[in-house]
């Protein structure tokens, strides 16, 4: 059960103290209180842990302090979506907005390699109105012989360009806990002239004590892969994990399953769970076409796989593309086959704005009918 304070809501004033105690006084029952400073308003959440289901509501909710009162469901605690559950799907980081209703293109390098490289990305990206990039520094990689990103070395000068040109959030993979200090480090040494979003990998979905670390954090905002081998409820429970940790800003993607039922495309396209995953919790959703897909293969209709599946994502419903650029793919270091081109992302933009617009047109059809 969660008890909703009404905004702004003072912990140190009378009713709020009453509240508290009435709820310690109640037999097996934990209280642990989340609070949220947003810039219009405070939201303060206590989850009641325990043998809730003897506790009274409706007494709870006529307390002069409480809002409301959400029963919920044992699973997906904090980012689920519960019965008569009107909390925000979303959040804002550096300016940029996350909800359940928007979208944002997270075009990039799927690993930095040259600053001439990023630059180029990213005056195209301006040059297009976009204020959000991928760029990887900390790359996982299937043998022990391949590049596994420059690290910490080049984060100084991808953070200086992403200022130069006006990005506000860098989505950046991290494999252990020591990255998240280096990119903090890197962020005051140039005056944090960006933002980022951690991306915790597919390989990584279910490393807990990474995800509990990163999720006591609440700096940034975390975009978790879903895990390419596992159940998705398997993969809304680490999301959990990071939210029941004290983060809440979490978007979750989907980037294909590892199968070769999916076959010829790299890994089986799992964009049918985007509605999937908005209707279970509150999660901003995101795709990922590039590691979904892994080539440039095209239709006879001429349109690149790549874009088929992003479309597909998009007019269901997704928040978030997160796709592979590359100025020159042939000399990319890692995942070349697989990169849009430069003068490929006008098109991609005009495509994602049609499937974008036929998804707002589905919504509002939807809303005519009155079955
Ligand atoms: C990536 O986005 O660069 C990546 C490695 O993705 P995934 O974890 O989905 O394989
Ligand atoms: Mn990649």
């Amino acid at each position: 059960m969660i008890v909703i304070t009404q905004p702004n809501a003072d912990p140190d004033s009378d009713d709020f103290k009453l509240l508290l105690a009435y709820l310690e006084n109640k037999p097996n029952i934990r209280t642990n209180i989340h609070r949220e400073v947003g810039a219009q308003q405070t939201l303060t959440e206590i989850y009641l842990i325990g043998d809730t289901a003897a506790l009274d509501a409706a007494e709870i909710e006529s307390m002069e302090v409480v809002d409301r009162v959400v029963r919920i469901s044992e699973e997906y605690r904090v980012l689920g979506r519960h019965k008569d559950d009107l909390r925000p799907t979303g959040f804002d980081y550096n300016g940029v907005t996350f909800s359940q209703d928007n979208l944002h293109v997270f075009a990039g390098l799927c690993a930095v390699d040259t600053p001439e490289h990023v630059e180029m990305m990213m005056k195209v990206l301006r040059e297009h109105g976009q204020v959000c990039t991928r760029m990887g520094a900390y790359k996982p990689r299937t043998s022990p012989y391949a590049f596994q990103g420059h690290g910490k070395e080049c984060l100084p000068w991808v953070f200086e360009l992403a200022g130069k040109y006006g990005i506000k959030v860098i989505a950046m993979e991290i494999t252990h806990d020591s990255h998240v200090d280096e990119i903090n480090e890197a962020l005051e040494k140039t005056g944090n002239p960006t933002g980022v979003m951690l991306q915790i990998g597919t390989r990584n979905t279910q490393n807990f004590e990474l995800l509990k670390i990163v999720g006591r954090q609440q700096r940034h905002p975390v975009l978790l892969k879903r895990g390419f081998g596992i159940t998705l409820e398997e993969s809304l429970n680490a999301a959990e994990y990071l939210a029941s940790e004290g983060n809440r800003k979490v978007i979750f993607a989907l980037r294909g399953m590892k199968t070769n039922m999916g076959d010829p495309h790299r890994n089986f396209v799992d964009f049918a769970h985007v509605p999937v995953v908005k209707r279970l919790t509150r999660m901003p959703v995101c795709i990922d076409p590039s590691h979904s897909v892994g080539s440039r293969e095209h239709s006879p209709d001429g349109i690149m796989d790549v874009s088929h599946v992003t479309a597909q994502g998009i007019i269901a419903g997704a928040n978030m593309v997160l796709v592979d650029f590359h100025p020159q793919p042939e000399k990319a270091l890692v995942d070349g086959p697989q990169a849009l081109r430069m003068e490929e992302l006008p098109y991609f933009f005009e495509d994602v704005a049609i499937a974008r617009e036929a998804y707002e047109k589905r919504v509002k059809l939807r809303k005519k009918q009155e079955f």
